[in-house]
């Protein structure tokens, strides 16, 4: 007989962390928390610059955290230790390098398919983020410069020359996170900034000023090309430039071919509908953190649903 947790959570973001260990603070014992990276928080590790400042009132919004857990300002790494540490202190269950395919309910019971193998529930919250896939350009990328054309830091490294391309926070996060080390140019389509944080927004002025960085405003690109190895970028008002990489952050898509498989009705618009404790139209099937959010999630809103989401499944 396969064991039947109590819950399974999948995705191991801040939502998912939150949600394992406020089911644990709430007395439930059996508990899964299963991640498709080899460890909790791929979107932290992957996405955010080394010494990252992780700032809780993400944004500008003022959140007050309403559930066990005490999350505050921090680092990258210094986030990535807590979580560790509750994970840890909690004696969660965990399942890394295992990736949810499907999910499917008979008798109120959920089957959970992976690619490892298939797990039994009786509550399952899907936290499976926004960033697993991140939007990419329309025009095609040469094959030879697939390598310096990325869409998170992983590959960076000192002194490189690079370009971020995108208008959001994360593009001006990536930037400033590499202006340090590296000579940096973020080009944004439009020509004024009207989506970031008045923090990033100050500190991208601050760097351009001190030239720390460069940008490129109001010029869209076209096309790549490959020029020894290099990346030569093509824009709109027919300028040119060779970099050593391109990153961009022009945003992620909600995963929707995952929800529907999982039976989540979706909107019109493709999101995921659910009600005021993030329970989605399945009985007993909630949805967590950025999957559920359509514009600016955060680590406290995450923590925030999933404590909400746990006070209901089990008291009500
Ligand atoms: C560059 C950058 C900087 C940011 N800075 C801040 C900040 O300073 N402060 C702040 O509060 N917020 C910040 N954010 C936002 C914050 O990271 C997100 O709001 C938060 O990570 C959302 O948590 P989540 O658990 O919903 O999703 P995620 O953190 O994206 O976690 C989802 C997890 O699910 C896993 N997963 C996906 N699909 C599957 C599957 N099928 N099976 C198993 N596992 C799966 C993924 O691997 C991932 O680990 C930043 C975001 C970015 C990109």
């Amino acid at each position: 007989m396969q064991n039947l947790y109590d819950v399974i959570i999948i995705g191991g973001g801040p939502a998912g962390v939150g949600a394992a260990v406020e089911s644990s603070i709430l007395g439930i014992k059996n508990i899964l928390l299963i991640e498709k990276g080899d460890n909790h928080s791929q979107t932290i590790r992957k996405f955010y610059k080394d010494n990252k400042r992780v700032d809780k009132d993400y944004k500008g919004q003022e959140i007050n955290l309403e559930g066990n857990i005490q999350f505050i300002d921090g680092s990258k790494e210094s986030t990535i230790d807590y979580f560790d540490k509750l994970l840890d202190q909690e004696k969660i269950d965990t399942a890394f390098n295992n990736e949810v395919e499907s999910i499917e309910k008979a008798n109120d019971v959920f089957r959970v398919s992976t690619s490892k193998t298939g797990y039994l529930a009786k509550i399952i919250i899907v936290a499976i983020g926004r960033m697993g896939r991140p939007n990419k350009p329309d025009y095609k990328i040469p094959l030879s410069i697939t390598d310096k054309v990325n869409f998170n830091l992983d590959k960076c490294s000192q002194g490189e020359s690079i370009l971020v391309v995108g208008g959001g926070n994360s593009a001006a996060e990536y930037a400033i996170g590499l202006s340090n080390s590296n000579k940096i140019i973020l080009n944004y389509r439009k020509e004024k900034f009207t989506r970031l944080n008045d923090i990033n927004e100050k500190m991208i002025w601050d760097l351009q000023k001190t030239g720390k960085l460069s940008l490129a405003l109001g010029v869209d690109i076209k096309g790549l090309e490959s020029e020894n190895g290099d990346v030569r970028v093509l824009f709109d008002n027919d300028t040119s430039l060779v970099v050593n990489r391109v990153v961009y952050a022009i945003g992620g898509t909600t995963p929707i071919d995952f929800l529907k498989k999982c039976g989540i009705s979706l909107d019109e618009k493709g999101h995921p509908i659910f009600d005021e404790n993030f329970e989605t139209s399945v009985k007993n099937m909630y949805i967590c953190g950025d999957v559920a959010t359509t514009q600016g999630g955060s680590i406290a809103l995450a923590l925030n649903q999933a404590y909400k989401i746990i006070t209901h499944a089990f008291k009500k």
